[in-house]
This record gives structure tokens, sequence and C-alpha cells, in this order.
């Protein structure tokens, strides 16, 4: 319904407190307060008061996304961007991954996940249409994300993975920025 007013209509200005996505303790201050995605969304950087460290929330009016996670032992819960975002913010952590690269890799899943789906996602799609952006930035954060996110058999397995990924040279950061930004060099 406050869909023309913009962002400052809709109801989602409160300033409650998120859980922290490294220590779970949910007493933070707003550091900084933005509108993103063209004013759908409200992006807040955030300082744990228990541990010190920042993270980013991005809040959106409810009902921008309506997908339904199914999980593997056939549950269901609603799709919640914040989830990814913690698990990607944690599986970055003190790696050189942005905040916007989080967000640019969330944003793309999605869209690959409403390209293939209704409404019904399976959990391990989701890991994958992650974890597969993920990688082509950052292969530390990759193998902590897949690790947690990917159901691998037992550690052996991890391990192969992380083996493949470190022979398998795919384009970093600095070579996409080339490949995007510098065609007429
Ligand atoms: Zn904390």
């Amino acid at each position: 319904m406050a869909r023309a007013g913009g962002a400052r209509a809709s109801g989602y200005e409160g300033l409650g407190a998120m859980q922290c996505p490294f220590c779970g303790k949910d007493q933070d201050k707003v550091v900084d307060s933005r509108s993103s995605e063209g004013g759908r969304a409200v992006r807040r950087r955030r300082q744990c008061l228990a541990c010190g460290r920042r993270f980013t929330t991005y809040e959106r009016p409810e009902d921008t996304l309506r997908l339904t996670v199914i999980k593997k032992d056939g549950s269901r819960a609603p799709y919640e961007r914040q989830k990814i975002i913690a698990g990607l913010q944690k599986a970055c952590y003190k790696r050189p991954v942005t905040d916007d690269q989080i967000r640019h890799i969330v944003e793309a899943a999605e869209e690959s996940m409403f390209r293939a789906f209704d409404r019904d996602v399976p959990s391990s799609f989701i890991g994958d249409a992650v974890s597969i952006r993920l990688r082509q930035i950052d292969k530390i954060a990759y193998v902590r994300f897949a690790s947690v996110y990917r159901d691998f058999a037992d550690v052996g397995e991890l391990i192969d993975e992380a083996e493949q990924v470190r022979d398998v040279p795919v384009p970093g950061p600095d070579q996409r920025d080339l490949f995007e930004d510098g065609k007429g060099q």
C-alpha cells in the first residue's frame, strides 16, 4: 500500500535491535542508516554493544519477498534475506569482501530463485546460488560458507572441495573490474 510513497511511508522505521551475527547478543546501536535499493529497503550499519563488531542489516517491507524455503527434511519456513546476509557476513569476517558485494551476491541469488521457482525454493538451491557467487569473490569465505550451508558428508569431502577451489582459477574481483570497466584500455 505504501508502495508509491517511497521509504518514508512504510512502517519499518523501527530501530529495534538485531541479533549480532558474531556473538548472538541482541544489543546494538545504529551507527548509520540510509535508504537502499531505490527506497525499497533501509540499510543500517550497526555496532554490537556486547562484542563491538559491526554488521549491516537491510530492512525491507515484509511483502517485498514472498518465498518459502523447503528444507531438506521437508519442513517449510519463510525466506529471510537477513539470515543469508548474516551467514555471508560471518563467512566474510576479516575477508576483503564489502557489504556491497554481499548485497549483490544475495540479490543475484534471489533473482535466480525467482527465475527458477514460483514460490517454494529448496534450501539446497539457495545455498548453491549464494555460494557459487561468493566463490567468485573470495575462496576462503566460500569454503567457510559452504561448510555451513552445503551438506558435506564428512570432513574429507569438505577438504576435497577446498582443494578444488584452490586449484580451479576463477576471476577475482580485480579481474572482474577489468572486464566490466576496462574495455576501453
Ligand atoms: Zn556481538
